[in-house]
């Protein structure tokens, strides 16, 4: 090879790499464009960004309104919901669902697999639903100045409901809670939680719920339970004879006026009760009590003639010694605990052999004493005797006519009574079982041969003991039509 070959060589040589250096060039230019795109991407990106920004400049504030209509767009249109309980429900919307564990205060969004669940479920009833007046479902309800038309309602007790509801104006729809049987509804479903008051007023209820329950396991069946809790007023029993007591329930705080008493209903479980005593003296016939009426019924009373000594006879002279007695015997009876304190029937105190019945009209030595409103009970000295129920010690004492006598505060104003004991085993302020033994058959006081005399006290009037024997107050409301 000669070297102008090796020129013409290198010259094609130098040619080609003109040619690969405008390459190059045009490579790096483009490399740079690239560079510079991608350095002023992120300078012109800041478009959808500014809501997490919130400066509050003018131009943020600007790009700030675009985004919210997309998000109206996709607001939740509820479909159906479901309360198993004063404090669990769900809502379902159409893509999601949430759930609430404390009556509406707040609702989380629930996985679709849980949501299945709950639908599952949703034939759970609360407990004792059907203890409560039915409520009849309103077909729309005015909230928030509109009719409201509801798609769906359920009520869990005759004050607390809540209804789905939609309105033109709001296809979305909307929960709607009511603690007062449907007379008026708030949003049960807010954002931010029901109002405070809702979280209060299904408190109560769940209080309420508690005291029902504990109520009817006084009755004999949870369908005399039933029976009485669902009704306005409740004689317990319907019909009675002169020396009886009825227990009076109503739903509602208030007084009863009985032959000229004004006696107070105290509440107790899920209603207001009173003892009312039936005089010795009653006429036969129907009286009204609420909306109820109270038959009394015909009862003749025996007479007894009793012959005691001269001695005796002049205790009942006394009168010094008989006042102060009553004056401790009224103290003692002048509280009462305000409840209940039995839960199950009374019992005979002793077995007894009965000398003198309830209600004798008694004649002392040819001359009108009393009507005898207890019953006597002979039997062997020193027998002991037990508490007729549970109850409170108001009084054990030696009186003078009723010699060793021990009162026991049943509650609500009922007492029962022993006297002429021999002994007394307990003292006042002590709690006792049905059954306890709280003293001995004695002769102590106006007594002609050891017995116990027996009675209850009801509001301070004596009345038929045996009424409660083997039975309860509560159970004499099977006792309706006799
Ligand atoms: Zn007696």
């Amino acid at each position: 090879m000669n070297p102008q070959d090796k020129r013409h060589r290198s010259g094609a040589h130098i040619w080609q790499s003109a040619k690969f250096r405008i390459l190059l060039v045009g490579v790096f230019l483009a490399a740079f464009l690239a560079v510079i795109v991608f350095v002023q991407l992120p300078a012109n990106a800041p478009a959808p960004a500014p809501a997490a920004g919130g400066t509050g400049e003018t131009g943020t504030v600007d790009q700030q309104q675009e985004p919210s209509p997309t998000v109206a767009v996709v607001k939740k249109v509820m479909v159906d919901f479901h309360m198993q309980d004063l404090q669990h429900g769900w809502i379902k919307y159409t893509d999601s669902a949430a759930a609430t564990e404390d009556g509406g205060a707040n609702w989380l969004d629930m996985a679709p697999e849980q949501m299945e669940q709950l639908a599952a479920d949703g034939s759970w009833q609360l407990e004792m639903a059907d203890w409560f007046q039915a409520v009849e479902p309103p077909r729309t309800v005015s909230f928030q100045a509109k009719e409201f038309e509801v798609k769906k309602a359920q009520f869990l007790t005759d004050r607390i409901g809540w209804a789905l509801v939609s309105h033109a104006d709001h296809p979305e729809g909307s929960l709607l809670v009511t603690t007062d049987g449907g007379a008026t509804w708030v949003d049960g479903a807010k954002p931010e939680g029901a109002a405070p008051e809702i979280a209060a007023q299904l408190q109560a209820e769940s209080q309420r719920i508690d005291d029902m329950k504990r109520e009817a396991a006084y009755y004999s069946a949870e369908g005399t339970a039933k029976e009485a809790i669902r009704s306005d007023w409740t004689l317990l029993p319907a019909a009675a004879a002169p020396g009886d007591v009825v227990l009076v329930r109503h739903k509602e705080a208030g007084e009863v006026v009985w032959e000229g008493k004004t006696y107070t209903l105290k509440p107790f479980g899920s209603g207001y009760f009173t003892y009312v005593p039936i005089s010795m003296s009653a006429k036969p016939g129907q009286y009204p009590i609420g909306d109820q009426l109270l038959t009394i019924k015909e009862k003749k009373f025996e007479t007894q003639y009793l012959k005691v000594t001269k001695q005796m006879e002049s205790m009942k002279q006394e009168t010094d010694k008989i006042n102060a007695d009553q004056k401790k015997i009224d103290l003692a009876r002048s509280s009462s605990a305000p409840e209940f304190l039995f839960s199950e029937p009374f019992i005979q105190p002793i077995e007894g052999i009965l000398t003198t019945p309830f209600g004798y009209t008694r004649y002392v030595n040819g001359k009108l004493d009393s009507s005898h409103r207890a019953i006597d009970l002979a039997a062997k000295e020193g027998t002991p005797i037990k508490a007729t129920n549970d109850g409170i010690v108001a009084l054990a004492e030696l009186l003078y006519l009723t010699g060793n006598a021990i009162y026991l505060d049943h509650g609500m104003g009922l007492f029962s009574q022993y006297a002429h004991l021999s002994e007394l085993k307990v003292k006042p302020g002590d709690k006792v079982k049905k059954g306890d033994i709280i003293g001995l058959v004695g002769t102590t006081g106006f007594s002609t041969g050891p017995h116990l005399h027996f009675t209850f006290w009801a509001h301070n009037v004596p009345v038929n003991p045996n009424l409660f024997f083997d039975s309860s107050p509560f159970l004499w409301l099977l006792k309706r039509s006799s």
